[in-house]
C-alpha cells in the first residue's frame, strides 16, 4: 500500500510560489486576524493547499487537521473532502475515510477534485482487499469525468468479483452490464445484450437523446425476487434505475421478451428525460408504446368503468404494485390508449416533448397548452368521446 503513488488533490501551486507550507499557513492566519480577513471559502481553499502539501510530504497528522478545518469552513469544498479521505486512508483510519468518501459522493455540484484522487483511493482500497469501497471510489472517479479504458477495466473487474462473491455471474457489453443468476446461460445474456444495443439505437432516435450512463441489467432465474417485491405476476419486468428481468432457466429469446426489453429500456430514457416528474400514465403508456404494444380503441371503453372520472389526475395509484389486478390492467390499457390518442393528434414526438417539458418543471397544464393547444381535462374528454364513439353498441341492461 505504501508504495502506491497518490496524486495531489489540490490545484498545483502557482509557479514561483514558495513551497513552504508552514509559511503559507502563517500568512493565512495573520490575514485572518487582520481588519479585512478573507472569506470562509477562500480560507478553506488555502487551508486545502497547505494541507495537500503536508500530505504530499508525508506529514499526515497536520494534513488531517488542516483539511478537516477546510471541510468544516466550506462543506462544498470537494477537493478538501477528497484529500481528507486520502489522508485518513494513509493514516490507517479506514472508518473515517469511509465516512468522508460517502460524504463526497452524496453532494453533487460541489467543487470537484481531480478524478485521479479517487482512482488512487480505489487502488488503495483494492490493495486492502476492500472491493466494495474500491468500486465506490472508482465509480466516483468515473462520475467526475475519468472515461479512460484503464478505469473502466478496474470497475468491470471489481464488479465481476462482487457478482461472483454474491453468487451471480457478470457480463459486460459495451453499453449494458449484466448480473445474472447462474441458472441463466451466458449465451442468452449475450443475445439480450445484442438486442439491447440495437434497441438503444432506435430508442435514442425516438427519444432524441442518448443515455448518459451505462445501464445495469439484472436477470433473475425465476420470479423469486419479484415475489419479494410483491410485483403482480403478469408484470414482465421492472425498472428502478436498473432493468430487472425474471427469466425461466432455458428461456429462449422471443418477440415477447424483446418487447419487454424495449419497454424497460424506454423507462431508462424516460427517467433521464423527465426525472421523476412524469405521471405513471405517461411513463407506462409510452413504455408500452415503445415496446411495440397497441390497443384497439374499440375495446378500451369498458376499462373506464374501473377508473376515476379524471383519469389523468387520479390514476396514479392504480399502477402501483399492490393494487388489484383488474384495476392495474385497466390502468395500463387506458394509458396506452391515451398515448395512442396523443400520438395521433401531435405525432409520437409530441409525447416525448411532453415528458421533456414536465422534466423541466412545467406543469401538465402548461405542457398540454403548449403541445396540444388545449387543457388536459378537455383533451381527456375528447379521448373519452372517441372511445365511446368507437365502442361496439351496448345491450341495454335492465335495472
Ligand atoms: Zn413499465
Amino acid at each position: 500500500v505504501g508504495s502506491l503513488a497518490i496524486p495531489a488533490a489540490g490545484r498545483p501551486a502557482p509557479q514561483g510560489e514558495p513551497q513552504d507550507p508552514a509559511k503559507a499557513l502563517r500568512d493565512l492566519r495573520r490575514e485572518q486576524r487582520s481588519a479585512t480577513p478573507p472569506g470562509e471559502a477562500e480560507i478553506s481553499a488555502r487551508l486545502t493547499d497547505v494541507g495537500v502539501r503536508y500530505l504530499e510530504t508525508g506529514h499526515v497528522a497536520p494534513a488531517i487537521e488542516l483539511l478537516s478545518e477546510a471541510v468544516s469552513r466550506d462543506p462544498d469544498n470537494g477537493v478538501a473532502l477528497a484529500s481528507l479521505t486520502l489522508a485518513y486512508v494513509k493514516h490507517g483510519d479506514v472508518e473515517f475515510a469511509e465516512f468522508y468518501l460517502d460524504l463526497a459522493r452524496q453532494v453533487a455540484r460541489r467543487k470537484n477534485p481531480d478524478p485521479a484522487v479517487y482512482v488512487a483511493l480505489g487502488d488503495v482500497y483494492e490493495a486492502q482487499n476492500r472491493p466494495e469501497d474500491a468500486l465506490a471510489a472508482w465509480e466516483q472517479a468515473r462520475t467526475l469525468g475519468d472515461a479512460s479504458v484503464e478505469l473502466l477495466r478496474k470497475i468491470a473487474r471489481a464488479q465481476s468479483d462482487w457478482a461472483f462473491s454474491h453468487g451471480q455471474k457478470y457480463f459486460s457489453g459495451s453499453r449494458f452490464e449484466f448480473f445474472f443468476d447462474p441458472s441463466i446461460s451466458e449465451s442468452l445474456v449475450r443475445m439480450l445484450d445484442e438486442f439491447l444495443e440495437r434497441a438503444s439505437v432506435e430508442e435514442a432516435r425516438f427519444f432524441m437523446r442518448e443515455l448518459a450512463s451505462d445501464q445495469v441489467v439484472i436477470v433473475y432465474g425465476g420470479r423469486r425476487y419479484f415475489e419479494f417485491s410483491e410485483t403482480p405476476d403478469w408484470v414482465g419486468g421492472f425498472y428502478d434505475g436498473k432493468i430487472r428481468l425474471p427469466l425461466e432457466a432455458g428461456s429462449e429469446p422471443s418477440e415477447a421478451l424483446f418487447g419487454l426489453l424495449r419497454h424497460e429500456l424506454a423507462h431508462a430514457y424516460l427517467r433521464e428525460i423527465s426525472g421523476r416528474r412524469a405521471p405513471s400514465w405517461l411513463q407506462e403508456g409510452l413504455a408500452q408504446y415503445v415496446g411495440g404494444r397497441r390497443v384497439d380503441p374499440a375495446f378500451v371503453e369498458p376499462f373506464l368503468s374501473n377508473m376515476p372520472a379524471d383519469f389523468l389526475e387520479n390514476s396514479e395509484g392504480f399502477f402501483r404494485q399492490r393494487t388489484d389486478r383488474e384495476q392495474a390492467r385497466a390502468a395500463y390499457a387506458l394509458s396506452l390508449s391515451f398515448i395512442q390518442f396523443l400520438s395521433a393528434r401531435g405525432g409520437p414526438g409530441s409525447v416525448v416533448c411532453l415528458a421533456e417539458e414536465l422534466g423541466q418543471g412545467r406543469t401538465l397544464r402548461e405542457s398540454f397548452l403548449d403541445l396540444y393547444r388545449d387543457t388536459p381535462a378537455s383533451i381527456e374528454a375528447a379521448w373519452r368521446a372517441d372511445l365511446a364513439r368507437l365502442a361496439p353498441p351496448k345491450k341495454k341492461k335492465k335495472k
